[in-house]
C-alpha cells in the first residue's frame, strides 16, 4: 500500500493507493478523523483496526470510496512527509564503493570503520517528486545528488533489539540527499552543506513495509538527464537496517514519523573523474525497486 500527499485545488490531502492500481483514495473518506491531518499525524496515531479497514477498502477495488477518486496522473504530488519531526536522521558512508570514491576525491586513504557515521540534515520543507529544486549556486556551485532508501519509523522506541526492528518500521520511501560539497567540506561537519533549503526531496510516496521481503535486497539507482550515475542494491549496505535502527535507538528515542536516510552508493558527482556537479536544467531521477521514481529538476 502506498501513502501519498497531494494537492487538489490548493488543498493538501493524504491518499492511499493499492499496489498495482493508480486510483487514489482519500484517507479521510476511510478514516474521517484524519481529515486535514498530515501523514505524520496518521503514523503517530492510527490504530490496528484503522489500518485493517484501509487494507480492506483497497482490497475491495471499486467501492464507494474510489468511485470519484482521482488517478495518479491527475494529481500533483507533494512530499509524503513535508516536514520532519526533527531533522532528517542520516547515515553517512554506508556503501563501501561510495567511501572509496569520496576519499579518492579528497586524495586520502579510505578509513577502516567498525561503527556507522550518523549526522542530521535540516529540512524545513521536503520537496516532493516533480517539484523543482532551486539551486543556490551563489553559495556553492558544487551541488550533488545522493539516492537513498528512506525508512519511516512507525512506532516510538528506544534501545530497540535488532530482532524487533521490523515492528518499529512503518514503510519505505526514496530520498535524495542533495548536498553542497564546498560548504560541506568548509565546515568539517556535514550538517551545514546538507541543509540548504530545498536540498531534501522525498517521494513519490511511502510504501508500507508489508510489501517488501525482508531482509531488504532492492535495487536503487540515480540518473541525471537519463544517464545512469548510481546503481546498487540495498544488500550492499555496510550496516543493514536492523543494525542502524538498533544502534540509533540506543539511549535515543526514535519517534513515529522519524525519517532515516540510509546512505548512498557510489556514483555521486563528487566521485566522477573529473567531478561533475549539477547545473540548472538537470533532471535527477532516483529510482528504487518496489517504490518508484523520485524526480526533481534543478532550476
Ligand atoms: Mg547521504
Amino acid at each position: 500500500m502506498r501513502f501519498l500527499r497531494f494537492l487538489q485545488e490548493g488543498i493538501e490531502y493524504t491518499g492511499v493507493v493499492r499496489k498495482g492500481s493508480n486510483q487514489v483514495v482519500l484517507l479521510e473518506k476511510i478514516c474521517p478523523r484524519f481529515k486535514g491531518k498530515s501523514l505524520t499525524e496518521f503514523i503517530q496515531t492510527y490504530t490496528p483496526e484503522e489500518m485493517k479497514m484501509i487494507h480492506e477498502v483497497l482490497a475491495d477495488g471499486e467501492t464507494k470510496y474510489s468511485s470519484n477518486a482521482p488517478t495518479l496522473e491527475e494529481i500533483k504530488l507533494t512530499a509524503p512527509i513535508s516536514r520532519p519531526l526533527h531533522d532528517v536522521l542520516c547515515v553517512g558512508q554506508n556503501y563501501w564503493d561510495h567511501i572509496e570514491e569520496v576519499h579518492r576525491y579528497l586524495g586520502e586513504e579510505p578509513p577502516q570503520r567498525d561503527a556507522s557515521v550518523y549526522f542530521t540534515k535540516r529540512a524545513s520543507r521536503i520537496l516532493g517528486s516533480d517539484e523543482p529544486l532551486v539551486g543556490r549556486f551563489d553559495l556553492d556551485e558544487n551541488i550533488d545528488y545522493e539516492v537513498e532508501l528512506a525508512v519511516i519509523i512507525g512506532k516510538e522506541g528506544k534501545d530497540i533489539p535488532k530482532d524487533e526492528v521490523d515492528t518499529y518500521i512503518f514503510g519505505y520511501s526514496i530520498l535524495n540527499d542533495f548536498s553542497s560539497r564546498i560548504i560541506q567540506r568548509k565546515h568539517t561537519q556535514w550538517f551545514k552543506g546538507k541543509s540548504v533549503d530545498g536540498y531534501t526531496a522525498m517521494g513519490p510516496w511511502v510504501v508500507t513495509k508489508d510489501e517488501f521481503l525482508h531482509p531488504l535486497a532492492i535495487d536503487l539507482s540515480c540518473r541525471v538527464n537519463g544517464e545512469v550515475r548510481q546503481q546498487s542494491n540495498t544488500k550492499a549496505m555496510m550496516a543493514d537496517i536492523p543494525t542502524l535502527i538498533h544502534e540509533l535507538s540506543q539511549g535515543m528515542t526514535l519517534e513515529a514519523g522519524d525519517i532515516i536516510a540510509t546512505g548512498t552508493p557510489s556514483g555521486v558527482g563528487m566521485g566522477m573523474v573529473p567531478p561533475t556537479f549539477l547545473k540548472r536544467g538537470d533532471v535527477v531521477e532516483c529510482e528504487i525497486e518496489e517504490i518508484g521514481i523520485l524526480r526533481n529538476m534543478i532550476v
